[in-house]
């Protein structure tokens, strides 16, 4: 059996690994690899290998950093089964469906600019119609079900806890008289996160691919988040300020909705409108309510003793639909919560409402998501004096706050905790660490080989016979 790693090595984005066994040859993830603009398209658009000679796809969840580039390769040849949670299955249609979208008119946009010298215009790497066309290769399975991937090849996903239908799962192959049990993690959750049950670790596998995003930080834990959260609200709106809180459409708008929810009901903020701008948040909200089967035991408690309420909307809170409706926000007085896409502030809604609040020294802008390097986010995170927005520089007046304790990834002390119930069934040997950057997988390595573990920290092509 081998493994060659060809996206998320080395880095956090473009998670994409094969498997090649007893001649056939399996992809787990199929993510988008996301960068500068030339240098993704490059890579998105060209696997290293042939899309029509693959078998079987096995997806972990539905962030486009791994399941983003299925479109692309469904367009290009790849007709067998994708196998994924439900919950996975139905986020991928809403928000491949999106991305097909971003796609064309990311496309439009390069054209103009190449039509201006003369170039031939590109096409866009997949549209809305091939993010439609891939959904038909979707085969859903709950968790704790094993399936069938192909010929000696059996899978079973567990919970990650990550985002709604997160997986991690365990691969048994047949290799003549030899079975391997492969473990992949997926991206990991965290313990006692809003919603999502904590994550079940993947079971007695001799080998582990296994995620080290965070493996030299510690986060915030989730109450302190919460305090955090509730003396923000407070503080803004004592002084009649508007809080906007930038987050990616899925999972962190839904926690932070959950949280405010919570918060109004036990009386620790006053009842203030809440606006969620965003509408690929509205479809992803949709599929988190379909799917009570993913919320952990207090969640369940709380809709059995509430039958009345609704988890992800309540009186003083309104999803935005129309461009109109979120114009209208601007000339509304304070105070107020919005909650709008993108996370890291670089598209979309949440512009205009910064432009418009920023400032302002009564607002405040709460970011709780890792913002990439140059982003706004990360220039209003680093409380940069201007910033600039739609071209233009505005002065950065209002109050900036930053609550690590959302972050959906399992930190330092949870990743080696994860690798350690691993290796209590006695299997594991081997370890490739993916989805990290050079930094923080370092930082993870001693701790491991201290549980009598051989790790890797495998190169983008690298391959291993296992
Ligand atoms: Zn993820």
């Amino acid at each position: 059996m081998r493994l060659e790693f060809w996206g998320a090595a080395q880095t956090v984005t473009g998670s994409m690994h094969v498997l090649r066994v007893n001649g056939s040859m399996i992809l787990l993830d199929c993510g988008l690899f996301q960068g500068r603009r030339q240098e993704s398209y490059e890579r998105n658009l060209n696997f290293p290998f042939s899309p029509k000679a693959l078998e079987g796809l096995i997806l972990s969840h539905a962030h486009m950093d791994h399941s983003g580039n299925l479109p692309n390769l469904v367009k290009q040849g790849y007709t067998g089964p994708v196998f994924a949670t439900n919950g996975t299955r139905d986020l991928c249609a809403a928000m491949l469906a999106d991305s097909g979208k971003i796609h064309e008119s990311d496309a439009q946009y390069v054209n103009k600019k190449r039509a201006q010298q003369n170039l031939p215009p590109i096409e866009p790497l997949y549209t809305l119609q091939d993010a439609v066309n891939c959904m038909n290769s979707f085969v859903a399975s709950g968790y704790d079900r094993q399936f069938a991937v192909g010929p000696g090849i059996k899978a079973i996903f567990r919970d990650a806890g990550h985002i709604l239908g997160s997986a991690g799962m365990e691969v048994e192959i047949q290799e003549g008289a030899r079975t391997v049990r492969l473990g992949f993690s997926g991206d990991i959750g965290r313990k006692g996160m809003a919603i999502l049950r904590d994550p079940q670790p993947v079971r007695d596998v001799d080998v582990l691919i296994m995620e080290s995003t965070y493996g030299d930080r510690l986060h915030e834990t989730p109450e302190q988040a919460m305090d955090k959260l509730r003396n923000l609200i407070n503080q803004v709106v004592a002084r009649r300020g508007k809080i906007v809180i930038p987050a990616f459409a899925v999972g962190r708008t839904q926690e932070i909705v959950y949280e405010l929810h919570q918060l109004a009901l036990k009386g620790g903020i006053p009842h203030i409108p809440i606006f969620v701008d965003s509408p690929l948040a509205l479809g992803v909200t949709e599929v988190y309510r379909i799917h009570p089967e993913c919320y952990d035991a207090e969640t369940r408690q709380f809709l059995l003793e509430n039958h009345e309420q609704d988890l992800f909307g309540f009186k003083n809170m309104q999803y935005v639909r129309s461009t109109e409706e979120s114009k209208a926000l601007n000339a509304m007085e304070g105070p107020m919560v919005i909650i709008s896409a993108s996370g890291m502030a670089e598209a979309g809604r949440v512009l205009h409402h910064l432009k418009n609040t920023i400032t302002d020294p009564r607002n405040a802008v709460l970011i709780v998501g890792w913002q990439a390097p140059n982003t706004l986010g990360r220039k209003l995170m680093d409380r940069e004096h201007r910033v600039k927005i739609f071209g233009e520089e505005y002065p950065l007046r209002a109050q900036v706050e930053v609550i690590h304790g959302y972050s959906a990834h399992a930190d330092r002390g949870d990743l080696i905790d994860y690798a350690r119930q691993v290796q209590q069934g006695g299997r594991l040997h081997k370890v490739f660490l993916v989805h990290g950057e050079p930094e923080p997988a370092r930082a993870l390595v001693p701790a491991l080989k201290k549980l009598g573990l051989t790790v890797y920290y495998p190169a983008n092509g690298e391959g291993f016979e296992v």
